[in-house]
């Protein structure tokens, strides 16, 4: 493969120019600022160029012109990723590329269930499209009103719907890509069944910008949601969460799509920093469960289900305690209990993630004996486990102890991860559950991943990107070296 060169040539840079227009490119360090940085602040990357393409063939173009100079690109949508992908290396040899101008919906079919879209549509627009013609689409996350479908995708997004819906991957039916000699993949096709081989769409879903650049997609949409139900609960053990997440399942014909498990302490953080929460019980817990049901029939009654299940979980000592929305300002609330924990969490000083996934019915013993590991190796560090539980998805965050000293305690982060990612592996788990390897996990890939499948990764990245011209440094690759 192909190293990086360390400067850019400037008669690449005016090519560039001359090609995209005025509009087509910053390179005024303060407006570049925010986009060279992640946004945990882990990376500051540095680039002479950020380019805004308008269209594919732009794209395309660039693509041709950073290839015949040997210059990397870095595809970047709306950088909310959490692992460092999106940002160039801060040796100053890459381009960072832009979707965000390429934001028009293409068109909605609401007779085939689909929409097609360009990379650069932020989540929430495509969501607000989709109910305009009264249709869904699923994919929903904390970052939604700036994340962009091309990043959703090539992170594999996941967030609170999988449950039902399942990841970014599942909500795709066709494809358009810039490949790294600058030709265009035509595979925008709305087929539902296409059995003709390979699955190409499917190597650039998860591919964090590696393989190519997506710039336009066919997304799957569904019945739009009629009735809406939101529970909060609190449970009398990890067990139990699981045992009523089943029970759930079954007593609804498989209406849920959320179920999201929130801590004691994590749920103090929130209370304690978010301005307008409140605890609904007058009893603390040491579990929560948030948990949303729907249907596309405004008579399912779902209500009454969910009201009788609940009574049932009560009775037999799965959940100590329950409120149920009874508006859409209450579902909100009770949401923003569990969508700001992130946000309390920074409140608190340090906190060292894990964002792993373990088979479903194990999530009970991960938590438990990951925490035991991790207080033997740091007795009063504050376990902050919380997540898409009905996934198997736990944001197994660390909080610093209280009064410690942040960046003694972030520099732990290397004994911290190998005591937690040690664990999911023992469990068949996996180190990286939606956020994906960016930069900050390529180390750990290596030292996690069967070395089969890493060998046949590298292989597809020789295959398609063979002058490794696509995000070097960035998930297969060393991260040192750019
Ligand atoms: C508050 C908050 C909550 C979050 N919650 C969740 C959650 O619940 N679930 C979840 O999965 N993630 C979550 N995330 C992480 C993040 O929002 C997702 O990873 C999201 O999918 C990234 O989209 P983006 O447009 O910001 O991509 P970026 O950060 O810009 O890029 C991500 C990666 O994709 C590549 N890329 C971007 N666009 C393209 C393209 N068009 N073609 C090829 N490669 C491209 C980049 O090079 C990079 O490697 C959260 C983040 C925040 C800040």
């Amino acid at each position: 493969m192909q190293a990086a060169r360390r400067t850019i040539p400037q008669i690449l840079i005016e090519a560039i120019k001359g090609i995209l227009g005025a509009k087509g490119w910053i390179a005024d360090p303060e407006q570049m600022a925010p986009l060279l940085a992640d946004q945990r602040g882990l990376y500051r990357g540095k680039s002479p160029l950020v380019v805004r393409p308008a269209s594919t063939a732009e794209v395309a173009a660039v693509v041709r012109l950073c290839a015949h100079y040997h210059v990397p690109i870095v595809p970047q949508g709306g950088n909310t990723s959490l692992v460092g992908g999106s940002v160039p290396h801060e040796a100053g040899g890459e381009i960072l590329l832009s979707l965000s101008r390429m934001n028009h919906i293409l068109a909605v079919d609401p007779i085939d269930y689909t929409m097609t879209v360009q990379a650069g549509c932020v989540l929430a627009d495509i969501q607000q499209a989709a109910q305009v013609v009264d249709r869904l689409f699923p994919l929903s996350l904390g970052a939604e009103g700036s994340c962009e479908i091309g990043g959703n995708l090539s992170t594999n997004a996941g967030g609170v719907n999988v449950i039902r819906y399942g990841c970014a991957r599942d909500l795709v039916l066709g494809l358009e890509v810039v490949l790294s000699d600058g030709r265009i993949w035509h595979g925008l096709k709305a087929l539902r069944k296409d059995n003709t081989g390979y699955d190409l769409k499917q190597l650039f879903l998860g591919a964090e910008g590696t393989l190519g650049i997506i710039t336009a997609a066919v997304l799957k949409l569904f019945p739009k949601p009629r009735e809406i139900q939101t529970a909060f609960c609190a449970v009398t053990s990890l067990e139990a969460a699981l045992t009523l997440l089943a029970k759930t399942r079954a007593a609804t014909g498989d209406a849920l799509t959320a179920f999201e498990l929130m801590p004691r302490v994590g749920f103090e953080f929130v209370l304690k920093h978010i301005p307008g929460t409140s605890d609904p019980f007058a009893q603390s817990a040491e579990w929560y469960v948030l948990m949303e049901l729907c249907s596309a029939r405004s008579d399912a009654g779902l209500r009454q289900t969910l009201e009788h299940n609940l009574a049932e979980a009560l009775e037999e000592a799965l959940v100590s305690n329950a409120v149920l929305a009874e508006s859409v300002a209450q579902a909100r609330a009770l949401w923003r209990l569990r969508e700001s924990l992130p946000e309390a969490e920074k409140q608190e000083g340090g906190s060292i993630k894990h964002d792993v996934s373990v088979p479903v019915s194990s999530v009970p013993e991960f938590i438990h004996t990951a925490t035991a590991r991790v207080k033997k190796a740091m007795p009063n560090i504050r376990v902050v486990a919380f997540g898409h539980v009905g996934d198997g998805n736990i944001h197994f965050n660390l909080s610093q102890p209280e009064g410690a000293d942040k960046s003694a305690f972030l520099a732990e982060w290397g004994r911290f991860n190998r005591i937690v990612h040690d664990l999911v592996h023992e469990l068949n788990g996996s180190i990286s559950a939606e956020h994906g390897i960016g930069r900050l996990k390529c180390n750990e890939l290596k030292r996690y991943k069967n070395p089969v499948e890493l060998e046949l990764m590298r292989r597809i990245k020789k295959t398609l990107d063979p002058d490794n011209l696509f995000n070097p440094g960035k998930l297969i690759a060393d991260p040192e070296k750019p």
